[in-house]
């Protein structure tokens, strides 16, 4: 059996030793899962919805535990950690809703009757990146289970603990063996095997648009269904005629959130030019005022950056030529720690521009017009998020229709509710998650016609 080494990003210290799945095993969870899908399927709709309730309130009774592992996994700050098990619950609590509400159609047919049915898939497998383990996996498993598939899940290498925790209270609350089995191992591994295995019927994978590329290739050859959310370089467009000191204050919220690793993250900030320098002024004030440090400290606001290859691949947008307009709070000691910091481009072919650097650097670019702000905002193969600042509601929905991303905010830098949809456009993914279609994701359309 082989292990891995859980390291804490903000101490560089050993929390745990963990035991990774190999391809034999996996092959067996997903025979287990399989198996348990008959009896799961057939679980009455009252039923299944209680125990996603229970399995919901096992998560809240262990809020803070799950939180404290993030902090020590993964270098959340314990506020973000705190809402991200909230999130695990509310998902679970959301998905508890839709067994009784998988409503079919009866359409209209001569000579008979026609309905619809929403089937389960079967199983399940849920690939999850290490930036956000908790609420990406359960935007994945809740929806699916409560349609009534079974589901095997692979945290990422670096974030397995929390992941191992919810399997763990899933069966605590009931949720019988087989229906949910968390699978610690490597992507080429158990990831690869969730691919290739005939008897998994979707793949949920959350991570880089590279791998992503090629888990999309490796269903295709069984037609395996698939949804994807891959990674983003999103803007953040404000216009002359914004809140600019709102703007400016909440900018860097929009984009340091998780030392920038959320594929989320507003990486590139538009400003329209008769207000840039003004802008930039308000902006300096705003990345000096973000609290760096411990994260386990309630007031702390960012943390590290998740290992040292990662701070690497973020240390190298940033090269000696870069014009640097100003830089935020870094502790010293161990850790992998990297500060906010503010580029300005010298032209839109520069990698800070065109690539996704997923740490804590933000590109600030000018522009002319609303035309213009939609040219350089549309000009990326990403399209997952983004944030719109202006005072013209006109304005507001015109450049919200433009822009091409799945998740666009306005006068504010939200993304993510477990009720509203959330996915990409172009090579930031594929399929939607969460939202009042969660389920119909994780479901064939079964048609029946019957003759009377
Ligand atoms: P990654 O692509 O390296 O890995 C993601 C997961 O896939 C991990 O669990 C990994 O073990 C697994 N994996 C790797 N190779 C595999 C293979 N060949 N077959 C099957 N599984 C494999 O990504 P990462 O570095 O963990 O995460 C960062 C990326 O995730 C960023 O690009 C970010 O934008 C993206 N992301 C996207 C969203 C979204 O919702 N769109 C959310 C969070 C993160």
């Amino acid at each position: 059996m082989t292990t891995t080494q859980v390291v804490n990003p903000a101490t560089e210290q050993v929390v745990s030793t963990v035991e990774l799945v190999g391809a034999a095993e996996t092959d067996a969870a997903i025979e287990r899962a399989q198996r348990a899908g008959a009896d799961w399927r057939a679980v009455a709709p009252g039923d299944r919805a209680r125990l996603l309730r229970r399995f919901a309130e096992a998560v809240d009774a262990n809020l803070e535990q799950l939180a404290q592992l993030e902090v020590a996994n993964a270098g959340h700050t314990i506020g973000n950690a705190r809402w991200e098990a909230g999130n695990v619950r509310d998902v679970l609590h959301f998905a508890a809703g839709i067994p009784e509400r998988l409503l079919g159609n009866q359409i209209p047919v001569a000579g008979g009757v026609d309905i619809t049915f929403h089937e389960p898939l079967g199983v399940v497998g849920v690939i999850v990146p290490w930036n956000f383990p908790m609420p990406i996996a359960a935007w994945g498993f809740g929806p699916a289970l409560a349609a009534g598939n079974t589901v095997v899940l692979k945290p990422a290498e670096l974030t397995p603990l929390t992941a191992i925790r919810l399997g763990e209270l899933a069966l605590e609350a009931g949720v019988p063996e087989g229906v949910f089995q968390v699978l610690p191992g490597k992507g080429s591994v158990v990831g690869q095997r969730f691919v290739t295995h005939p008897a998994v019927r979707k793949v949920v994978f959350t991570g880089s648009t590279e791998v992503g590329k090629e888990i999309m290739a490796g269903c295709a050859r069984q037609v395996k269904r698939v949804t994807l959310e891959l990674g983003g370089k999103s803007a953040n467009i404000v216009f002359a005629d914004a809140d600019l000191a709102r703007a400016a204050a909440t900018a860097p919220y929009g984009v340091f959130d998780n030392a920038g690793q959320d594929c989320c993250a507003r990486s590139r900030i538009l400003v329209q030019r008769s207000v840039f320098d003004r802008f930039l002024e308000l902006l300096e004030p705003a990345v000096h005022g973000v609290r760096v440090g411990d994260p386990s400290d309630e007031s702390t606001e960012m943390g590290p950056l998740i290992s040292a290859a990662h701070r690497d691949r973020v240390a190298s947008f940033v090269e000696p030529s870069t014009k640097v307009a100003f830089t935020g709070a870094q502790p010293d000691g161990p850790g992998f720690w990297y500060p906010p910091t503010v580029v300005l481009p010298d032209a839109p072919s520069d990698r800070v521009l065109t690539e996704e650097v997923f740490g804590p650097v933000v590109a600030v670019v000018p522009f002319e017009d609303e035309a213009d702000a939609l040219r350089i905002a549309n000009d990326t193969e990403y399209g997952l998020s983004g944030s719109i600042w202006t005072n013209d509601v006109g304005r507001a929905l015109r450049v919200s229709r433009g822009v091409e991303a799945g998740n666009l905010s306005v006068n504010s830098h939200s993304s993510v509710r477990y009720w509203t949809p959330f996915g990409g456009y172009k090579q930031s993914g594929l399929g939607r998650e969460l939202g009042p279609d969660a389920a119909l994701a994780f479901t064939e359309t079964k048609n029946v016609f019957i003759a009377t």
